[in-house]
């Protein structure tokens, strides 16, 4: 056996490793290395390094809130919440209290930002008037995580209080959504016109997934800017559309999480991976997504019930692979509160 790893990866990885970003075959290239190969280790190691000399020693967590459930008539296959699946019956909402309390949860903490994620057919007024009721009571960045919005939406969003918001092209955008991509980076577009920080991964990846179009929407990703870009597979829930076609590991996502984050060169803030894996960060990933609420990976109405993890789940898997989720945000500054008072938090 070789100890050697090939001349041409090795090139492209010190490339890669500068932060310069890559090009679309060289991202294919090492899409496509064998799992167990001494590359995949050395490819892992350099965005590992890239991102601690970047990011420091920081590990964010930013707290999925998901505010509603439905029967979504938009119908995404990787989605529980359709009206296919028949899960969610009815459209049913998260009390304004029940908001708060999870808030002030991810406040206390230490979330870096809360991800409030509403279902595509969700009220946009009534996320504005989430958004100003949580920006008036919590400290944390607010990133709104909703459907395709005008300039004008995009506007209202930053009044209402949200600094950043998450959207993605997902993976098979248009087959199995009925989405346009052109209209998801228009609104991509919009975000950067107005000021609010645009938050991206590449989603939700399956094995049936191309190298070829995973890396084009890493591109995509540094092409426009995004605070952070990394990876999140797909999970199936029971009876998914999606379950002949399987889920890929935490070790192929962690190989993808590295490309992804070679892309990206000195770009991003911060790299993200979900759900919450070891692996990846040990392999250029250093922010999570801690959940409750709502997501379209799970069948209980409160995935703080189910699959998601908690802040406290994700900071220590964190500490435990040498990361340090106490120190200042890269992607946020924490807001000041309306009334001027100091944040408990500093
Ligand atoms: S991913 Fe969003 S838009 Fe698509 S079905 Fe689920 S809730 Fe609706």
């Amino acid at each position: 056996m070789s100890w050697k790893i090939s001349p041409a990866v090795a090139d492209i990885l010190r490339r890669g490793g500068e932060g310069e970003g890559l090009e679309r075959e060289q991202a294919i290239l090492l899409l496509i290395l064998p799992l167990r190969s001494r590359e995949v280790a050395a490819l892992m190691q350099t965005a590992d390094a890239l991102s601690r000399a970047q990011f420091g020693e920081k590990a964010e967590n930013h707290f999925h809130i998901g505010v509603n459930v439905a029967p979504c008539p938009l119908n995404c296959q990787f989605c529980s919440l359709t009206e296919k699946a028949g899960i969610f019956k009815e459209a049913a909402e998260f009390s304004d209290e029940q908001i708060l309390e999870w808030a002030r949860y991810g406040e206390t903490f230490g979330a870096d930002a809360l991800n409030i994620m509403t279902t595509g057919n969700f009220s946009f007024e009534r996320l504005l008037e989430i958004g100003r009721l949580l920006s008036k009571s919590v400290f944390v960045p607010l990133v709104a995580n909703t459907r395709d919005i005008s300039h004008a939406e995009g506007e209202a969003l930053l009044e209402a209080g949200f600094v950043g918001a998450y959207h993605a092209v997902r993976l098979g955008e248009g087959r199995v959504t009925p989405l346009d991509s052109k209209r998801r980076v228009q609104t991509i577009r919009v975000l950067k016109d107005v000021g609010l920080k645009w938050m991206n991964c590449i989603e939700p990846v399956g094995p049936e997934h191309s190298a070829e179009e995973i890396a084009d929407l890493m591109l995509l990703a540094r092409e426009h800017g995004a605070t952070f870009s990394g990876v999140m597979r797909r999970v199936n829930f029971p009876g998914s559309p999606m379950e002949p076609y399987g889920m890929i590991s935490e070790l192929e996502m962690a190989r993808m999480v590295a490309v992804s984050r070679l892309v990206m060169g000195t770009v991003p803030k911060a790299h993200c991976t979900h759900e919450p894996n070891a692996i990846s960060l040990a392999a250029g990933a250093n922010l999570f997504f801690p959940e409750v609420g709502s997501s379209p990976r799970d069948g209980e109405a409160d995935t703080g019930k189910g699959r998601g993890s908690s802040g406290e789940r994700c900071k220590a898997m964190q500490r435990e692979m040498g990361w340090n989720p106490d120190l200042p945000s890269n992607c946020f500054t924490r807001r000041p509160s309306p009334a001027g008072a100091v944040s408990p938090l500093g």
